[in-house]
């Protein structure tokens, strides 16, 4: 995978700094650490140094009390008596066990012990010679003397404090306690503490490591080296092992400073010291470095860690904010895009009104049209009736004429029963023109009214009777066949009835040249539905005409007795109440209409049938 040059270096980079921040981290805990050591170390040291002089001052006191003390002074001048030795030797046993001193004794003034508190001891200081000892000079020549060495009787380190015994300005001898410092060290040891004690020549003589005892602290020149065996300070003890560091300076408080440890490793510590005046001696402490240094390095490698955490935080925060920056974008331009549709959509939408708002207008122009139609057709089916009509009804207004002169003749003779029959000849004859005008008015109405339960062998009835005059005139015999109850459909009577009519005119025309004119007229109700059809025995509809019948203006008749529009009003009427007009041939000839309509409810009683 290749890495971009780009991002290549923002790694570098961000790895740089992660890596400074772990180094400014590890120095700062580092320089801290170190701060806190040395200062916990002064605090210490302080401590451990007032400790010291505190065990040292208990003491201070004790040669001259035994200096100036009656006893000693009789023994020093009678030092052969062997009671007043007893007496001295058990007197300074007793203070020594009192005050916690390792010894006291006295010595006389060539330096011979005389009397001691070990008295009874195998390593008794009694009869030993300490002349050599800088203890027992300085006692003499400057009134006191203080000095740690180890006893060279005892083996046993100590500290010796010594005073002159004066009396009558002759120096009888020197009166010594010496005591021990090991429950300094022990203490030191036990609070885990690294501290050692240097005497004057850098050779420490009390140090809480053990193998650090008794070495020097800087290598040693000849003279001290030569100065210590005269003095017997270290007797017993060879100084010539390596010093604890190499160069020839004793270090400096907060100096740095690599010591081999018992396991050989060079180990690295702190210095603090602390000169103790009065003394002569060093006390140094040691802190150990390498829990600093790895407080440091964890507290480093955290650094580290938290930038790195807080590169990548931010890192995956930028990223979310370019990915939030894209949706938003994305939503942006989403949204100017759905603008944009809804503002096309709305147009379409208001175009589609447009359109609607013009097809609505059009429909109404064609629904006025196809009523205007309806009503030409029923005129023009009205004029071509007409002259049925007018035969029709010259015929009882002649047979009316008759009977009224015959109503007369018999009135003016008497005969009343016979002319009151007369008369109701011509009531009958008057109530068949009502009839007939009737219906003539009502299918001339220009009215389509609303839809309602009509019983359609009632309405085929109507127009059959509307029908009959030129049926009649023209011998066309009439077959009905209609259900005696009646079959109720939902619709409007007058334009079914319009529908018959024109269905009865075309089918008396096709029959008007054939020997045998016969129509039939079927109402069947079958299964929630109604068929009616017209039925005549004409030539038929020459097949390819069939698709054409329902067409506007298509007709076959000659001009002036056929409009062409009968068929296709009478299509749009049963389609508006649900049902379709259909044409066909009959197999034994002649054509058939039919349509259907679904029953409404129960019929009423139906008309009695109309025969030709
Ligand atoms: P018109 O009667 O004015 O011609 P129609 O729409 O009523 O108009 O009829 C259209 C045509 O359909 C007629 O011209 C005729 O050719 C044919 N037609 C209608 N009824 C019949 C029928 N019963 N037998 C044969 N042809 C018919």
């Amino acid at each position: 995978m290749k890495i971009p040059a780009r991002s290549a270096l923002s790694w570098c980079a961000a790895l740089c700094v992660i890596a400074a921040v772990g180094f400014c981290g590890f120095a700062v805990y580092d320089r801290s650490g170190r701060a806190d050591a040395k200062a916990a170390g002064d605090e210490r040291i302080g401590l451990y140094a007032s400790t010291l002089n505190q065990v040292v001052e208990r003491f201070r006191t004790l040669p001259f009390v035994l200096a100036n003390d009656e006893r000693i002074h009789r023994l020093l001048e009678a030092p052969t008596d062997p009671a007043r030795i007893d007496t001295v030797n058990r007197s300074l046993a007793s203070l020594a066990a009192a005050a916690g001193a390792d010894a006291l004794y006295v010595m006389n003034a060539a330096g011979l012990t005389l009397a001691a508190s070990n008295y009874d001891q195998p390593k008794s200081f009694i009869g030993e010679n300490y002349s050599f000892r800088p203890y027992f000079r300085d006692a003499v020549t400057r009134g006191f003397g203080q000095f740690f060495a180890i006893g060279v009787t005892t083996g046993e380190p100590g500290y010796f404090l010594s005073r002159p015994v004066w009396r009558n300005g002759e120096l009888l001898g020197v009166a010594v306690v010496k005591i021990s410092l090991e429950g300094l060290e022990a203490d030191w040891r036990s609070a885990g503490e690294t501290i050692a004690l240097a005497d004057n020549r850098g050779v420490l003589f009390l140090a809480s490591p053990p193998n650090w005892k008794y070495r020097p602290i800087r290598p040693l020149s000849e003279a001290e080296r030569t100065d210590i065996k005269r003095s017997m300070q270290y007797s017993g003890i060879s100084l010539e092992g390596w010093p604890l560091l190499k160069h020839a300076r004793s270090p400096d408080n907060g100096d740095v400073v690599d010591i081999a440890m018992a396991d050989s490793d060079l180990h690295s510590f702190l210095v603090t010291r602390s000169d103790l005046q009065g003394y002569g001696w060093t006390l140094y402490a040691f802190t150990e470095l390498a829990p600093i240094r790895h407080a440091a390095i964890l507290a480093g490698a955290a650094s580290a860690l938290t930038a790195a955490v807080l590169l990548l935080l931010s890192l995956w925060w930028r990223g979310r904010r370019a990915t939030l920056r894209a949706k938003l974008d994305a939503h942006d331009m989403l949204e100017q895009r759905v603008t944009e549709r809804t503002h096309e959509l709305v147009r379409a939408n208001e175009s589609l009104s447009r359109e609607i708002e013009d097809r609505r207008r059009a429909e109404d122009a064609l629904k006025r049209a196809q009523d205007e139609l309806v009503q030409a057709s029923k005129l023009a089916a009205l004029g071509q009736m007409s002259a049925a009509l007018a035969h029709e009804i010259n015929q009882p207004l002649a047979a009316l004429k008759t009977t009224l002169a015959s109503a007369k003749l018999l009135i003016r003779n008497g005969s009343t029963e016979r002319a009151a029959a007369t008369v109701a000849t011509i009531d009958d004859l008057v109530a068949r023109m009502s009839e007939l005008t009737q219906h003539l008015r009502t299918f001339a109405r220009k009215d389509f009214g609303e839809t309602e339960p009509v019983d359609i062998t009632v309405v085929a009835q109507r127009a059959l009777a509307l029908a009959n005059a030129r049926l009649g005139a023209e011998g066309v015999r009439t077959v009905i066949d209609m259900p005696a109850g009646g079959a109720t459909v939902i619709g409007n009577a007058t334009r079914l009835e319009q529908v018959l009519l024109n269905l009865l005119g075309n089918a008396a025309d096709a029959v008007a040249n054939e020997r045998e004119r016969t129509i039939a007229v079927s109402v069947v109700q079958d299964d929630g539905q109604v068929q009616i059809s017209v039925a005549d025995s004409g030539p038929g509809i020459a097949p390819q005409n069939l698709a054409s019948v329902f067409d506007p203006f298509f007709t076959t008749k000659q001009v002036g007795k056929g409009l062409g529009l009968g068929l296709s009003i009478s299509y749009a009427i049963i389609e508006d109440h649900g049902g379709r007009l259909r044409a066909r041939n009959r197999a034994d000839g002649g054509a058939e209409f039919s349509f259907n309509l679904p029953v409404a409810q129960p019929a009423a009683p139906a008309a009695t049938a109309i025969g030709a």
